[in-house]
């Protein structure tokens, strides 16, 4: 165990980890030369596509350092916001993290709410500037930084280019040399800790599993117990980075078992593994439950896909404990599930992900924050979608999340950030300077205003330069309306938003008119509407494609000509009584919300 060492890759996203994990896989030897692909952990093709990592994911690895051989266990982690949830449960695995800093970018939101993390769990933070080999590189600024912020030498600190292969074998010396091996002791009982799930129809489920004492052999009858449920050690192993079965798994090692358990939805992460026989143990600290604050409803398109979409998000709440969901109803989209979120990005891949992996059609509601509404009896209620708005008169006051905002930004954009922040009616905490002409700006803002096209608009004023971070800080009173938005005549609660007062009229404007240009054009003109309490605000037409049933009449023939529009318009009533509302696609509703 001594030659143990297991550690996490942390950074904000594109600072480069999955292309650092690429070259300890290729400098360990772990994949035959040849095979390897570039972001090679990212095993997703949606992570490929888009360049990001969603899912946690590790590897294990073996190296020889100064005649010893060692066994390192590396996780890699997503880098948005978003997917936080994944960074700290795999920190709860490892014994170090390797903080890895562009040196172009320099430290970022994402870095210092990582390196939080990192601080509370007391893990050894091995700190890494990468892209050294770029002209526009600031190594030195970035050195300044990171001695701040971590209180350390100059000396400490490893200078690498992960694309250019340099230095990458000090990164391993430093893992080796400066980052603990377990603690803990082989003899005593098992105790794994599951930090992330995967489900297998022929194994069942897979727990991934930091194995904290003890050990586990195939075979061993185990029990679950948080989740209360018994299993068969079906299958062991390590990741390298697929599965490769073993016959046992070791106190301070890092690996799989197959549970055999085929109900997705019983077993969590955070949950402890133990024998059966020590079923009354006292379990491992589990995760803290995780506060999504988004809320996104999700519509099978064919009502007979609502069971094939309760068993994939019961999948897919395995592998992404993030997720969580509850069956509802709206008399439009029929049966449903109102799913929570930590972000709009984390909804977007969601969706993406049933879509492809489930082949699921489905139709989206709005992303929206639950909001509390207090009536005038006193009672408080929550609102998880605008469906839920009580009655405007039954309304004493409505409350809202507020979250503190960390935005870092290069000083010459901060103008366009000040701007941008001002029409969100937030508050500045706090502005404070780093090297290199960098500043971070602590802003407190209701949560609604950032999760849509917040990312989008911050990019655009600052070039990409700036980054941001936020956390929830509690809910404030705000002066909340419903906005409803008329398709055809019809509420289609899809669009409804709740928002501030102030905002109605430019929001309800921006709606309709972003509607008439992406719904498609149907056989009648089509009425797009925004109200509020009950009063028409804006208006739009799409118009109808329409067809010239006159065209072939030449001549005078009025009443004739008449008689064919007349009967043409009663044709497009019926078509639109029998469709009874115009079928709205679900690729609208991303491009509506994103401004
Ligand atoms: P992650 O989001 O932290 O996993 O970052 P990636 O490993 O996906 O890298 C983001 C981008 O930075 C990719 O286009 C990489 O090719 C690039 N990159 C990573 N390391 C270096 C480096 O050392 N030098 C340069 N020039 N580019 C790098
Ligand atoms: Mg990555």
């Amino acid at each position: 165990m001594k030659n143990i060492r297991n550690f996490s890759i942390i950074a904000h996203i594109d600072h480069g980890k999955s292309t650092l994990a690429d070259r300890l896989i290729e400098l360990t030897r772990t994949i035959e030369s040849g095979k390897m692909q570039e972001q090679f952990l990212d095993m997703m093709d949606l992570e490929r596509e888009r360049g990001i990592t969603i899912k946690l994911q590790p590897v294990r690895m073996n190296y020889n350092l100064d005649g010893i051989d060692y066994i390192i266990n590396m996780i890699d982690t997503p880098g948005h916001v978003d997917f936080s949830y994944e960074v700290s449960r795999s920190l709860a695995a490892v014994e170090g993290v390797i903080l890895l800093v562009d040196a172009v970018k320099g430290i970022q939101a994402q870095t210092l709410a990582n390196l939080e993390f990192a601080k509370k769990q007391k893990l050894v933070i091995i700190p890494v500037i990468n892209k050294i080999d770029l002209p526009s590189a600031l190594v030195d600024d970035v050195v300044d930084d990171l001695v701040e912020l971590l209180d350390i030498d100059k000396s400490e600190i490893i200078k690498i280019s992960a694309k250019k292969n340099i230095n990458i074998d000090k990164v391993l010396g430093a893992v080796i040399k400066k980052i603990p091996a377990p603690e803990s002791s082989i003899d005593a009982p098992l105790k794994a800790l599951i930090f992330d799930l995967k489900y297998d129809s022929f194994k069942g489920v897979i727990a991934y599993c930091r194995i904290a004492s003890g050990q586990i052999k195939k075979g061993d009858k185990i029990y679950l117990i948080a989740a209360r449920s018994r299993g068969d050690t079906k299958d062991l192993g390590y990741f390298i980075p697929q599965m490769i079965s073993k016959e046992g798994l070791y106190a301070g090692e890092i690996g799989y078992i197959a549970t055999g358990i085929k109900e997705p939805g019983i077993i969590r992460v955070g949950d402890t593994v133990v024998k059966i026989e020590n079923r009354e143990i006292e379990p491992l600290e589990g995760y803290k439950e995780i506060n999504p604050v988004i809320f996104v409803s999700f519509y099978p398109e064919s009502t007979d896909d609502f069971t094939a979409l309760k068993e994939a998000l019961e999948r897919m709440r395995l592998t992404d404990p993030a997720l969580t969901f509850d069956p509802e109803f709206k008399e439009v989209l029929g049966r449903g599930f109102r799913c929570k979120f930590l972000g709009s990005l984390h909804a977007e891949i969601i969706s993406e992900r049933l879509k492809r992996e489930f082949n699921l059609d489905l139709v989206i509601t709005s992303p929206s924050v639950v909001y509390k509404s207090i009536n005038t009896k006193g009672e408080e209620i929550l609102i998880m979608s605008p469906s839920d708005w009580p009655d405007p008169s039954h309304i004493k006051k409505s409350l809202e999340p507020w979250v503190l905002l960390e935005i870092i930004t290069p000083s010459a954009y901060i103008g366009g950030i000040m701007e941008l922040l001002g029409d969100m009616k937030g508050k500045i905490v706090e502005n404070k300077y780093f090297k290199g002409d960098k500043v971070l700006v602590s802003y407190e803002v209701p949560l609604r205003k950032i999760i849509t096209g917040f990312h989008d608009n911050i990019k655009s004023v600052t070039q990409g330069y700036a980054s941001f971070n936020y956390e929830f800080i509690g809910l404030r009173e705000g002066d909340l309306i419903k906005l409803e938005i008329l398709i055809g005549g019809n509420v289609e609660e899809v669009f409804s938003q709740i928002i501030s007062k102030d905002e109605a009229f430019i929001e309800g404007r921006r709606m309709v008119e972003k509607l008439k240009k992406l719904l498609p054009s149907q056989q009648f003109a089509l009425p797009v509407q925004a109200r509020i309490y009950g009063k028409i605000i804006a208006r739009e037409t799409v118009k109808a494609q329409r067809k010239d049933v006159t065209g072939a009449l030449y001549g005078g023939d009025v009443t004739r000509k008449r008689k064919l529009l007349e009967k043409q318009k009663k044709g497009k009533k019926k078509l639109q009584d029998r469709m009874g509302r115009v079928r709205v696609p679900s690729e609208v509703f991303f491009n509506v919300f994103r401004r």
